[in-house]
């Protein structure tokens, strides 16, 4: 979906596997969670952005996808998530 230089802009955030990261951090005192994490930054004028109108406004089902490609790899890479 993304060419080399695309992908290569995406901004991974590193919370995955970071723990005590700043979206957990929202969450503290508010809700129940184990773990939380986003995989990447939102920013304007941005890759990023592209995919979220993609996915939001256009109905772009394989922005989607990808997104949840790309997201599914960041969790399996890390033991955070695992509750086998
Ligand atoms: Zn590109």
């Amino acid at each position: 979906m993304l060419c080399i230089q695309c992908f290569s802009q995406l901004p991974v955030t590193g919370f995955i596997r970071q723990p005590g990261n700043p979206v957990e951090k929202i969450f503290y005192g508010r809700l129940n969670i184990q773990q939380a994490g986003s995989a990447f930054y939102f920013t304007k004028e941005s890759v990023m952005q592209r995919m979220m109108v993609e996915l939001k406004y256009r109905g772009n089902k394989n922005a989607g996808y990808y997104l949840g490609q790309l997201l599914g790899m960041q969790l399996a890479d890390s033991d955070r998530f695992c509750f086998s």
